[in-house]
C-alpha cells in the first residue's frame, strides 16, 4: 500500500514536471514569435523610412516645371517657366497643388522646412502654371422628369 502510494506521488510529480516543461516550451515559442514579429516590424519601418528618404531626394531634385528633353525629362529637370502642376479645389474650397513629375503634394500650411521638396505651400502657389484647376466633384440627387417619383443619381462637376 505504501509502495503504491509512493508511486502515485511519483507519477504526479513526473506529471507536474512534464507539464512545467510543456509550459516552458510554450513560453519559449511565444517569446520567439514575439521577437520575430518585432524584427519584421523593424524591417517594415526601415523599408518605409527608406521609401520616405528616396521620396525626399526625388522631390528635392525635381524642378516641378514642364518641359525638358532626354535626361532632363528623365530627371524631372523641366525648364519651362510653367510649373507642372495639377491643382485640385477641395470641397472646403482649399486648393491643393501636386507636381505631376515627382508627385509632391502641397496643402495649405505646408512649410518649406518640413515639406519634402523644401518649398512651402505659400511659395509654390506663387509659381506660374498654365494648367486649369480641377473643381471638386459633387454628387447630387436630381429629380427625373415625373417618372413616378423616381430619382436618379446625377454626377455634376462644378467649376
Ligand atoms: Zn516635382
Amino acid at each position: 500500500m505504501a509502495e503504491e502510494k509512493q508511486s502515485v506521488e511519483q507519477l504526479q510529480r513526473e506529471k507536474l514536471v512534464l507539464e512545467m516543461e510543456l509550459v516552458k516550451e510554450q513560453l519559449e515559442q511565444l517569446r520567439a514569435k514575439r521577437e520575430a514579429r518585432k524584427r519584421a516590424h523593424g524591417e517594415q519601418e526601415k523599408t518605409l523610412e527608406e521609401g520616405r528618404r528616396l521620396e525626399r531626394i526625388v522631390q528635392r531634385n525635381c524642378s516641378h516645371r514642364k518641359g525638358g528633353k532626354g535626361d532632363d525629362l528623365k530627371n524631372n529637370r523641366g525648364s519651362d517657366p510653367n510649373g507642372s502642376f495639377a491643382d485640385q479645389q477641395m470641397p472646403n474650397s482649399q486648393v491643393w497643388r501636386m507636381c505631376t513629375r515627382c508627385f509632391a503634394l502641397w496643402k495649405p500650411g505646408d512649410k518649406s522646412k518640413t515639406h519634402p521638396s523644401g518649398i512651402g505651400y505659400e511659395q509654390i502657389m506663387q509659381w506660374p502654371t498654365d494648367n486649369s484647376p480641377a473643381g471638386s466633384v459633387q454628387f447630387r440627387l436630381a429629380e427625373s422628369e415625373k417618372r413616378e417619383g423616381q430619382r436618379e443619381l446625377a454626377t455634376v462637376s462644378e467649376e
